[in-house]
């Protein structure tokens, strides 16, 4: 099973597992761009475990698919959903079989302006007076 990924910078698609290498430093094998700046010993670690949990979800499914044949259908739509929304950058070419996705002329994969803005923010986004009060008066009691 392969997880197919493709380079930032240079638009070249590799594998998931050949990043995954800790020695590699998480970097395209083409370029050299460094796909997650700050965490290269841990993050081929990570992909590492999205492969396996990928390979067991898959393996699972067939495994349930074989017991039960069609007298048990999965919805597609509650298994796949969560995984696209975990990949908001993601080209849905290889994904998305859909004739009638929208695919935005010369995106540039490695701009993140769209990923989803979370409107719930606690408290990052205060302005700094009120975090200071809220220390101020932590450290004064
Ligand atoms: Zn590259």
């Amino acid at each position: 099973m392969t997880i197919g990924v493709r380079c930032g910078s240079c638009d070249r698609e590799l594998l998931l597992v050949q990043l995954v290498q800790p020695s590699q430093g998480f970097r395209c094998l083409f370029c050299g761009f460094a796909f997650a700046p700050g965490y290269a010993t841990v993050a081929p670690g990570v992909a590492a475990r999205a492969m396996a949990a990928h390979a067991t979800l898959v393996t699972a499914l067939t495994e349930l698919q074989s017991m039960t044949g069609d007298r048990l259908r999965l919805d597609q739509a509650t298994l796949v959903g969560p995984l696209a929304n975990a990949l908001p950058a993601v080209d849905a070419k290889a994904e998305d079989p859909a004739p009638a996705r929208r695919r935005r002329a010369h995106r540039r994969p490695w701009d993140t302006t769209h990923y989803r803005r979370q409107p719930t923010t606690g408290t990052a986004k205060e302005p700094n007076g009120r975090i200071s009060a809220g220390l101020g008066s932590g450290v004064r009691g």
